[in-house]
């Protein structure tokens, strides 16, 4: 598999202790099946209710997919300003340039982070809801 980016060979490469993935050694960019991002995901942010690549923005991208060869397509994923680009035609995977995939680390820590402590709040407001119904109802 060459690099979409820079043609440069791309070597496996053991990311984060959890994945394999395929690493460009001349741009430092990586690329990503379907199922990685996926498993990135989960690392930080396991509710799949909230998962999930929302595309909202998409444009054509002059990089070709290292598995097909078919033109990747770049999108924005959720509402964030992160830009990865896709093989939308066979559905292969992600293409994330160097220092991508940290921030997709970051967006992923900071919804879990959100997400927390929305419940600890609701969680607090059900207790406390739980005792005034106790105590009305004794
Ligand atoms: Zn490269
Ligand atoms: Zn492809």
């Amino acid at each position: 598999m060459d690099c979409p980016k820079c043609s440069t060979s791309l070597t496996k490469k053991y990311y984060k202790g959890m994945m394999e993935v395929d690493y460009c050694p001349a741009c430092r960019g990586m690329w990503l099946d379907f199922h990685e991002l996926d498993r990135l995901e989960d690392v930080t942010f396991d509710d799949d209710a909230h998962k999930g690549s929302l595309v909202h923005h998409e444009t054509d991208s002059a990089c070709p997919c290292p598995i097909c060869g078919e033109k990747l397509q770049e999108f924005q994923y959720r509402l964030y300003s992160l830009k990865l680009d896709t093989c939308a035609a066979n559905n292969h995977g992600f293409w994330l340039d160097a220092g991508e995939d940290e921030r997709v680390m970051e967006i992923m820590r900071q919804r879990a982070g959100e997400i927390s402590r929305k419940r600890q709040a609701e969680s607090q407001w059900a207790g406390l809801l739980k005792t005034m119904h106790s105590l009305l109802t004794k």
